[in-house]
């Protein structure tokens, strides 16, 4: 062997060995991910001692001391000067709105009762608003999509009057695939949409009609949280916005119409086209709510890996750490524990970041962890976190957010949300071949499940998010079991006491495979230059692309 042979021959072996090792040291920390721990986290965070995790209790300060003291003994950095907590100023509004509301129809008055038939909210932070003799308007779906030519409120002044709207898009209704984005919602299908557009027109109020179909949940979850909300203290009180922000139920709503002396069906219909004119049900409506304020800071938990080589830039893990408290009894329970809503979910976040900080080599970009505060309630802590957070939007690469992870053992599958929404589908596909696992798009892209959870909240400043779990196809017992698993929980645990965790029932096995997943996909992230974007038929696209201008 000459000597150039020879030094190649050794700068092979020590380039392979570097390789190597370095393919063992994330294998090992990878696999520092153990059931134990997760499941030690799902039982704490779960307990009946955390109180269902409502903020602002005693149920926020026991969960967010425990994920901070998780943060540290796991060996993440404080976010903020030696502290894991980032004050969210938020307040807490409790609702009374009137028992029931009489509204003057053409045809004499129709009663409507508080719960069974309506219910009310406001997001202005006062005492109580008053909606006196306000004029009903029909404005079909409430939407105004340039880019499809939807316009429902052409040729229709709403300023001050109530815009009764139905919930989901006109894509859904009609199946029609070159609607809107024909069965699976568009962000115009949900009702934080109708209600931001509603206060662009200048409406006093908005009443969405609920169907357990285009919704795609009962009026129950609607009921079972109507009595209480919270906003970011906002220093225009939020006056910006509807005064009422409401639901009634189907059957209210065909009744309201009879009354009016208007064809349900067939307006409903109408408004499935275009051309649909918004009308006037020529009936008043009155209405009060009177609000408890309760101005009180909550919490994220936020901690930190600082990256080598470029720690300006990072990627954020999310899960919200909140849920529903103590509420109405349900078979005699009234702590809503959120087990699976969403303790299995901030438990695999904790696994994941323990993998990160078992990195013998650290990561080139940083990586944030962060418990949000108030998903369930608007997505408060998520919205606070993308407006005042620790990098700035340009640099930050991509969100995975955790969200609801059923103990349900290993998936064939790898349910990506928002399929098709940004190049981060494809380091999805790479991760998930390593598990000998495949892709595939969401069962039931109509309920508009990329709207629904903190992912969103990056989302809309820009972020490509990544909203994924195993869900569809069991490994061991196939497709129809896990669907079965699913339709069960969303009937009987939903956002409901029984949501708790069970461990004679529970396979961790698949939440284990889901934690390593979001490993592998945030250690590739962390360690690239790249810059995946949104595809080009996202409405996240433009936003990214301003943003990274002002860069
Ligand atoms: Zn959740």
């Amino acid at each position: 062997m000459n000597i150039s042979l020879k030094i190649s021959a050794l700068l092979l072996f020590v380039l392979s060995t570097i390789s190597c090792s370095n393919k063992n040291q994330v294998f090992e920390a990878e696999n520092s991910i153990n059931s134990k721990d997760l499941e030690k986290h799902i039982v704490t965070l779960s307990s009946d001692e955390f109180q269902g995790r409502k903020p602002f209790t005693i149920g926020e300060k026991r969960a967010t001391k425990y994920i901070a003291n998780a943060f540290k003994e796991i060996g993440l950095e404080s976010g903020y000067n030696g502290s894991y907590f980032q004050n969210v100023p938020a307040v807490e509004l409790n609702y009374t709105p009137d028992k029931s509301i009489s509204i003057q129809t053409k045809n004499g008055e129709l009663t409507l009762e508080l719960t069974k038939d309506y219910i009310a909210k406001t997001p202005h932070i006062k005492d109580s608003i008053t909606i006196k003799n306000a004029e009903i308007v029909f404005a079909g779906y409430g939407i105004v999509a340039p880019e499809y030519g939807w316009n429902d409120y052409k040729d229709i002044d709403v300023k001050d009057k109530i815009v009764l709207v139905q919930v989901n898009d006109p894509g859904f209704a009609t199946q029609n695939e070159s609607l809107f984005r024909g069965n699976a919602m568009t962000y115009y299908g949900r009702w934080a949409y109708k209600y931001e557009e509603a206060a662009r027109q200048g409406a006093k109020g908005i009443l969405v009609i609920h169907s357990t179909k285009a919704a795609g949940y009962g009026w129950q979850v609607l009921t079972n949280t109507s009595g209480f909300g919270i906003s970011i203290q906002a220093k225009d009180q939020n006056l910006q916005k509807c005064a009422l922000e409401g639901w009634i139920t189907d059957a209210a709503a065909q009744k309201l119409f009879e009354k009016s002396g208007l064809n349900y069906d067939e307006l409903l219909k109408n408004a499935e086209n275009s051309n649909f004119n918004a009308l006037s049900l020529n009936c008043n409506l009155n209405l009060t709510i009177k609000t408890a304020l309760k101005f009180q800071n909550s919490k994220n938990v936020v901690g930190i890996i600082k990256g080598t080589k470029r720690p300006e830039e990072c990627i954020v893990y999310s899960a919200h750490w909140d849920h529903f408290g103590i509420g109405p009894a349900q078979n005699g329970d009234s702590i809503y524990n959120g087990a699976m809503d969403n303790g299995t979910a901030l438990a695999a976040m904790l696994e994941t970041a323990k993998a990160f900080t078992n990195l013998k080599i650290k990561p080139e970009r940083s990586v944030v962890f962060i418990a949000v505060t108030a998903e369930e309630t608007g997505f408060i802590g998520s919205k606070y976190y993308a407006q005042n957070g620790l990098f700035s939007p340009e640099k930050t690469i991509a969100n995975l957010n955790y969200e609801l992870l059923l103990p349900m053992g290993k998936m064939k599958d790898v349910t990506i949300t928002g399929f098709g929404q940004s190049e981060l589908d494809s380091y999805v596909e790479a991760a998930a071949k390593e598990q000998d696992r495949y892709i595939i798009e969401e069962p039931f892209p109509e309920n508009g499940m990329y709207y629904r959870s903190d992912h969103f909240s990056f989302a809309q400043i820009g972020i490509p998010s990544l909203f994924i779990k195993g869900w569809q196809d069991s490994r061991e017992h196939g497709k129809e079991w896990a669907k079965e698993q699913i339709n069960t929980y969303w009937k009987t645990a939903y956002h409901k006491p029984a949501d708790e965790y069970i461990p004679e029932t529970s396979d961790l096995s698949g939440i284990i495979e889901d934690a390593k997943l979001f490993f592998k996909i945030g250690y590739k992230l962390a360690n690239e230059a790249n810059y995946p974007n949104w595809n080009e038929k996202s409405e996240f696209r433009s936003i990214r692309e301003k943003s990274m201008q002002h860069n």
